[in-house]
């Protein structure tokens, strides 16, 4: 059973102690710290929306903290934002003022907002009163991978259910030490990475940038687990077997666990191989928080992202709306329960669009096993290929291609094609001397089945992907 109610949302931080919560790099703060922070901050909150210059450090940290204890909606901004999504993220939240780490400067799309500076020594109380579960706390724009991002409405009832179905799924508890090296303006970096740990009364060492020595660090020096998304595991992948600190720092971890897109199941087979530990994935979006996940106590099956949480119902739905039963059968994901989200700001259309009686249709494909355990297939909108009469994921020809010593990156599309509808493009980045198409081709041929073998391969230096490593299909072609 999940909390409908958090009250309060951050215990630990209301009792305050000693116990380290928050170090980045060389600053930390404990318990007590952070509550006296936020504290401060809260009480000079104005009663409406503010937004938070989200940098990777601290001041970001107790700047949301501070909006979440005093009831004030907080829009998180990706610093290193564009002119034009920042505009429209500024016009759409209309934010009150801005939240700043001190001698940070600012954009001239924020110029025209009152700026408050988030200090580290303020000394104020925690409020005393815990704001309304339904009330919106943050505002988290979607990573744009499909489209322009939207703003997604987030109640601390939501924020509440997903970390603690995570708490039931991972074990997490108190003496859980995160290792994190997210951006704080997305819902894994900003929610899982610092709400989770500080929900938990754990602790969380953020270390700024990415790095494989960062993490075999931590990990050496305390850390239990590390969070990251597919391009960390990869750059472990490729390094572990020759990295004996990582691969020792990474077998005494207690979790690993990845997110925000699939993990290639190669990626994943490396890191067992060196390290014998087994990444849990887990599936979720900013609309919806977490849906699925591996459970630490479970079976763990690569290239699935597990079972769905407490409190989330799952079900997939063909084209006509009606339930996938059958097992191995692709439908798309829709989810129901205390993990969703409120609305879309200002999208009534959208929100309505997204939803289906009660439930959010995800957008993502996938099949479910005889044991429940979810296996995403891709996006209805991007990854779905149809070729030849088939329906074909591009999910598992990239994991095909990836499985070529001759690739490092790969993602497949569908191009329109008079004879098959659509034929199925595979875009390559090489790894070392550039293999040919035809081999390339047999190679898929040979793992999955000949109609999913790709009729084009374009070669390039390197895949786009956004600020969370996240390919974009949309900038292909
Ligand atoms: P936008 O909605 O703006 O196009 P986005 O969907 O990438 O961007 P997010 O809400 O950050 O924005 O990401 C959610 C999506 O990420 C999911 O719908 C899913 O497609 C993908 N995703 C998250 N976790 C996983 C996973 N473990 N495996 C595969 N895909 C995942
Ligand atoms: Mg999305």
């Amino acid at each position: 059973e999940v909390l409908d109610v958090p009250d309060p949302l951050f215990p630990a931080i209301t009792t305050g102690s000693d116990a380290e919560a928050l170090r980045f790099s060389d600053r930390a703060l404990s318990y007590a710290q952070l509550g006296a922070a936020a504290g401060a901050l809260a009480g000079e909150l104005p009663s409406d929306r503010v937004a938070v210059w989200a940098t990777s450090t601290l001041p970001t940290s107790v700047a949301v903290v501070a909006a979440l204890l005093a009831g004030v909606p907080a829009v998180p901004v990706n610093p290193k934002i564009g002119e034009r999504e920042l505009a429209h993220i500024v016009a759409d939240s209309k934010p009150s003022l801005v939240l700043a780490e001190p001698g940070v400067e600012l954009p001239a799309g924020l110029a025209g907002l009152p700026r408050l500076d988030v200090t580290l020594e303020g000394d104020g109380p925690v409020p005393a009163t815990e704001p309304d579960p339904e009330s919106p706390a943050l505002i988290v724009y979607t990573s744009g991978t499909t489209g322009p991002p939207k703003g997604v409405v987030l109640p601390r009832r939501a924020i509440a259910s997903t970390l603690d179905a995570l708490e039931d799924a991972w074990g997490w508890s108190a003496s859980d030490v995160l290792v994190h090296a997210l951006p704080l303006f997305h819902v894994h970096g900003l929610i899982l990475g610092i709400l989770g740990p500080l929900r938990r009364g754990g602790s969380v060492r953020h270390l700024g940038r990415f790095s494989t020595e960062g993490v075999a660090r931590e990990l050496a020096d305390g850390a239990t687990m590390l969070f990251g998304v597919p391009t960390m595991y990869h750059r472990i992948a490729e390094t572990v077997a020759a990295d004996s600190d990582l691969s020792t720092a990474l077998r005494g971890a207690r979790l690993l666990v990845s997110g925000s897109a699939a993990l290639p199941v190669h990626d994943h087979q490396r890191i067992t191989a060196a390290t014998g530990q087994q990444v849990v994935e887990r599936y979720g979006m900013t609309e919806t928080l977490m849906n699925t996940s591996v459970r630490a106590d479970g079976e763990r099956k690569p290239g699935t992202v597990g079972v769905p949480l407490a409190g989330v119902d799952l079900r997939l739905v063909d084209e006509a709306g009606a339930a996938v039963t059958k097992l191995e059968t692709v439908g798309e994901i829709q989810v129901r329960g205390s993990n969703l989200f409120t609305e879309y700001l200002n999208r009534p259309d959208a929100t309505a669009a997204a939803l289906d009686g009660g439930w959010f249709r995800t957008g993502d494909m996938a099949t479910r096993d005889a044991d429940g355990y979810v296996k995403i297939v891709g996006r209805k909108a991007t990854d779905l290929i149809k070729s030849g009469g088939y329906k074909i994921g591009a999910g598992e020809i990239e994991n095909a291609l990836l499985e070529h010593p001759g690739v490092a990156e790969a993602a497949v599309t569908g191009e329109p094609d008079d004879d098959l509808g659509e034929r199925i493009v595979a875009w390559v980045v090489p790894d070392g001397e550039r293999p040919t198409p035809e081999e390339l081709a047999d190679h898929v041929a040979k793992l999955l089945a000949p109609h999913k073998r790709p009729r084009v391969v374009r070669y390039l230096e390197a895949l786009p992907r956004n600020d969370m490593g996240k390919i974009l299909k949309r900038a292909l072609g």
